[in-house]
């Protein structure tokens, strides 16, 4: 077999590893929103975790990504980007870039994603990804998200990628109104997936049930 006929029989593999992703693990548990299944139909989610886990990549289960972090779970990654409600013309902030590969899903779906990550290596290849997927869309920061990425706000929609003691308030003002944000709260071992929706006079809250994320850590996260 040539170089390039593998490549070809590789995509092909994951292409339909993708598809029963998306049907037996996301639809199947009711995510319906058609513009977020194919977002989750495009994008190679091998590519987001190291060659030894890339035959694993489109299990019913969260990964490591080094430094003691996960790539979240498919379907927990297509509920939280249903949740956001997303238009083309949306500018989304990600907290905890981890590999990448929600803010890859959310670039499928929104104008702009702006997203922060604290580990400097987990920063960097991430970066490096969505340079080669030709992601031109998402914008990089590293540093503590905790504190929102106040010169780029408001934001319609903001997503937290690692559970929280509570929302930021910093983050909630850095919501446009109409805008949605979704975060896991909760203690360290485990959390509430919520959703807050802003409104003119005030904060709506939805409970979407539990969950687990690694810790968020930062000035207004977790100490460590
Ligand atoms: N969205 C990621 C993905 O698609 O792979 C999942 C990320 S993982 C569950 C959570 C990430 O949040 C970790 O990479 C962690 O380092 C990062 N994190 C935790 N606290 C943070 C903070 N204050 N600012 C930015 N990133 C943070």
């Amino acid at each position: 077999m040539t170089p390039a006929e593998r490549m070809e029989k590789e995509s092909l593999k994951y292409q339909r590893l993708r598809e029963e992703m998306v049907r037996q693990q996301i639809e199947a548990r009711g995510v319906s929103d058609a513009a977020v299944l194919a977002a989750m139909r495009r994008v190679p989610r091998h590519m987001f975790v190291g060659e030894a886990l890339r035959d694993q990549a489109y299990g019913d289960f969260p990964l490591p990504i080094g430094e003691q972090q996960t790539i979240s779970q498919p379907y927990i990654v297509a509920e939280m980007t249903q949740a956001l409600a997303l238009t083309p013309e949306d500018r989304v902030l990600e907290v905890g870039t981890g590999s990448g590969y929600q803010a890859a899903v959310l670039a499928q779906l929104a104008y702009r994603v702006f997203t922060i990550e604290r580990i400097r290596p987990l920063y960097l290849q991430a970066r490096r990804l969505f340079d080669e997927l030709r992601l031109f869309n998402i914008v990089t920061r590293y540093g503590d998200g905790s504190n929102g990425w106040e010169e780029e706000s408001p934001f319609d929609a903001i997503i937290l990628t690692a559970g929280a003691p509570r929302v930021p308030e910093v983050l909630l003002n850095q919501l446009a109104v109409g805008g949605r944000l979704v975060a896991p709260v909760g203690n360290s071992h485990s959390q509430e997936l919520l959703v807050f929706v802003k409104e003119r006079d005030g904060v709506r809250e939805i409970n979407l049930g539990g969950c687990r994320f690694v810790k968020l850590i930062g000035e207004h996260g977790w100490k460590d």
